[in-house]
């Protein structure tokens, strides 16, 4: 079943999203900042384990094999939720997803909930479908908080706040946050401060938590939220009510398999190595904690990817984010251009598949890489990120959705078939060559007319020769070719 991202409606292609943030020099320095300082952490902590390898494969072993018996796996994850005194819920796609939340929070009668950071709900714009209904949420995750506060839009998986530096962050807060310092500055522990003493207000009158989750353990129905701040331990253990919404794909088999994920996330997203909270819930404990659990199992393009036998691989992602900051494009264009929740490489391939590739923004996304393999390099569970792009980019062209492409491949075949056409093309275009003139300065042209311009909008194309091969050949050797 396809879904849909209803708060990246409307997001125009790639190369135009992502033209204002080229442009933009204080972005990219936020953005080199920050991508290189994790970068060099990351390669760090990772290089301290000498099985790092057999780590990465074994991950990618049991992912492959719970996405391959999934039905198995979600059913048994089902029966000891409900076991532990905790409510299933399946959500076909965004829309069911939110109206099932909107309920639920409806019968705890709040009109309020604290978040923990959730791509999920951010894939099917709970907020959005919330705020509609009444119901506010606030985010507390403080790079999540800052993006809200803003009316902005996350920019990476990790560090959602990421194109912000601390001066625009300490303005923010004294002009949008309730209770904010009048004189507060821009030096971080003051900043978080502030944070905090918001945020805790909201802690302890919420009665109704909400998060996503990092695995879901079938064998005994747990589910596991790993974070740094501590806010998630509030939302998780604080409110009566608790309700997750959690991806499918998000399941593993054992305790045994978590152990894997628990070694791999932390150094490839933090570079710690071990994240600071670690929280683990199965179902309900009397007199401790949620009294309430509601689980939301949202499919909303999954089982459509995982019927795509390359592209499938894209489920293993255990959003650590590695693969952002080793990507050069993302580093210049930041990730509001990818028009999703999910930036980067894993973005790139995974927006495509979840919601299909009739939008702009979609058809545009596998293109939006250089294909250096980087981001297959880091990744902790070994997705061949390139390899699902150069599939995508072959699905866009055959879908004809580059006409222009496709007429120029053509032409060229046509051309390529016969010695007396190919002859006449090369006299053309030493031709063409005079007529460009000064356009072709030093060996390239700067400039040519539609459709190539979209060729040389961005680089140069090189001159054709002043003589071909077979015209030089002819008047040296003296025989026609
Ligand atoms: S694709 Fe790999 S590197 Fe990128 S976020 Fe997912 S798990 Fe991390």
């Amino acid at each position: 079943m396809t879904g849909s991202m209803p708060t990246y409606l409307g997001m125009p292609a790639f190369p135009r999203a992502a033209k204002s943030a080229v442009a933009d020099s204080q972005l990219r320095r936020n953005l080199t900042h920050a991508t290189t300082a994790i970068r060099t952490k990351r390669g760090r902590a990772v290089a301290e384990l000498d099985d790092w390898e057999e780590l990465r494969q074994a991950a990618k072993a049991i992912k492959d094999h719970t996405l391959a018996h999934l039905d198995t796996y979600l059913v048994r994850l089902e029966e000891n939720v409900t076991r532990a005194g905790g409510h299933v819920h399946w959500a076909g796609g965004a829309a069911e997803a939110n109206e099932i939340v909107t309920n639920l929070v409806r019968q705890a009668g709040a009109d309020k909930i604290v978040k923990v950071k959730s791509m999920a709900t951010q894939e099917t714009g709970l907020n959005e479908a919330l705020e509609a209904a009444g119901i506010a949420a606030i985010e507390t995750d403080l790079a999540e908080l800052i993006v809200q506060l803003g009316h902005d839009r996350p920019s990476h998986i990790l560090v959602p706040a990421i194109h912000r530096n601390r001066a625009e962050i300490g303005e923010l807060f004294r002009r949008t946050m309730p209770g904010a310092p009048a004189d507060l500055t821009d030096d971080p522990p003051r900043l978080a401060a502030a944070a905090r003493a918001h945020l805790r207000h909201e802690f302890l009158n919420a009665t109704v938590g909400m998060s996503g989750a990092n695995f879901a353990v079938a064998d005994t129905g747990s589910l596991v939220v790993v974070e740094s701040e501590g806010n998630g331990r509030m939302c998780l253990t604080l409110p009566r009510t608790l309700i997750s919404v959690v991806g499918v794909e998000k399941v593993l088999p054992s305790w045994q398999d978590l152990e894997v994920f628990l070694a791999l996330l932390p150094r490839s997203s933090t570079a710690e190595r071990m994240n600071p909270y670690t929280t683990i819930w199965s179902g309900v404990t009397p007199g401790d904690g949620p009294q309430d659990f509601h689980l939301v199992l949202l499919d909303n393009g999954r089982t459509d990817t995982l019927a795509d036998a390359t592209g499938r691989q894209a489920l293993r992602c255990i959003r650590c984010s590695a693969c952002l900051n080793v990507c050069p494009v993302y580093e210049r264009t930041g990730g509001h251009a990818y028009g999703s929740p999910y930036p980067g490489p894993i973005g790139a391939i995974l927006s495509p598949q979840l919601r299909g590739v009739d939008s702009p923004i979609d058809a545009s996304l596998p293109f939006a890489s250089s294909l250096c393999g980087a981001c297959y390099e880091v990744c902790p569970v070994a997705i061949n990120i390139p390899e699902v792009l150069v599939e995508q980019r072959a699905r866009s062209v055959e879908s004809q959705k580059h006409l222009s492409e496709r007429a120029v491949f053509a032409a060229s075949g046509y051309v390529l078939r016969s010695p007396r056409r190919l002859a006449a093309a090369q006299r053309a275009a030493s031709f063409g060559r005079r007529l460009a003139g000064p356009g072709a300065r030093g060996g390239r042209i700067r400039r040519l007319p539609p459709p190539l311009s979209a060729w040389t909008d961005t680089r140069d194309a090189p001159a054709p020769p002043p003589e071909s091969f077979r015209a030089w050949w002819a008047r040296t050797r003296g025989t026609g070719g």
